[in-house]
């Protein structure tokens, strides 16, 4: 069966373990033939992220902690030195304390959320961009994480709602900016699920309960079905896509009104 990324490089960027949503991407990204290259977070994640990435048989392990300029400049030199040409890129990131509501949130906690979970796409898009192809050769697909507490207010996701609203904005900004260069940008707005990053919003089982109960699929999102729609994005058959937020959610998005169970 043809592959959909064969003959094509991805970038991608937050994986630390195996539920991270960015390794689910790399698996789908691997089985349709897409030559890796992985990023971590610092030393601790060192390990855990070359052996992922030694499974996946990823092309290179490299840091990059994006809060850190140095780190994104010496990322950068790092591909200029390989001669690096990037297809697409996958922005899995996200960080915040969110611990108090958004009235009670402080200036620090505020701006950390907002630099590392919706600046950080900026930083990284700027870096990136000049390691993609030229436009008569195809251009690129950068893509990000969202999700739905960017627009709607959901109960305990607090400052990472303001920041993903950041985010979904700033990814029609930049689909604005590169997309003369054919540089596409996408958010998908993922469906909750089970990783590191969704224990640090509080009573995070019962957003998984809810979606069972009131989405139109009845069910969960698998970080399988996120990964198959950052293959679409990434591949040719997303080419007239762009500053779009994509909604793998099972349905979640659209309800109102939660039904009564039935
Ligand atoms: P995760 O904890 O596996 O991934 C978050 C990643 O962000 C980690 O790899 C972490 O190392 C990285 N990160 C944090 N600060 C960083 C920094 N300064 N520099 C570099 N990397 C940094 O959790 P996840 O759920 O896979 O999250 C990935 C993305 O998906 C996030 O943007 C998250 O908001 C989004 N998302 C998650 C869900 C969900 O329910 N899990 C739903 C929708 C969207």
């Amino acid at each position: 069966m043809s592959q959909l990324l064969s003959g094509k490089t991805a970038l991608i960027l937050g994986v630390s373990n195996r539920w991270s949503l960015a390794y689910a991407i790399a698996q789908a990204f691997t089985r349709e033939g897409a030559k890796l290259i992985l990023t971590y977070q610092g030393d601790r994640q060192k390990r855990t992220v070359e052996e992922l990435g030694a499974e996946l048989k990823a092309h290179q392990i490299l840091p990059c902690d994006v809060t850190k300029d140095e780190e994104l400049t010496r990322l950068t030199e790092e591909l200029k030195s390989q001669g690096a040409v990037l297809h697409s890129v996958v922005h899995s990131i996200a960080f915040g304390d969110l611990s108090k509501t958004v009235a009670q949130t402080s200036r620090d906690a505020f701006g950390v959320a907002m630099d590392v979970s919706a600046y950080s796409l900026v930083a990284v898009a700027r870096a990136v961009a000049p390691f993609m192809p030229p436009k008569e050769q195809g251009g690129g697909s950068i893509m990000t994480l969202s999700y739905l507490g960017a627009t709607r207010v959901v109960e305990n996701y607090n400052v990472m709602g303001v920041a993903k609203a950041a985010l979904e904005a700033s990814v029609r900004y930049l689909a604005s900016d590169l997309g003369p260069s054919n540089i596409r940008v996408n958010a998908i707005s993922a469906g909750a699920v089970k990783t590191v990053s969704a224990r640090g919003v509080r009573d995070f089982s019962k957003l998984l309960e809810a979606a069972v109960h009131v989405s139109p699929l009845r069910r969960n999102t698998d970080p399988a079905e996120v990964a198959d729609a950052a293959v679409f994005l990434a591949s040719d058959l997303g080419r007239g896509v762009t500053g779009n937020i994509l909604f793998v959610d099972a349905g979640m998005q659209i309800m109102g009104f939660a039904r009564s169970e039935q």
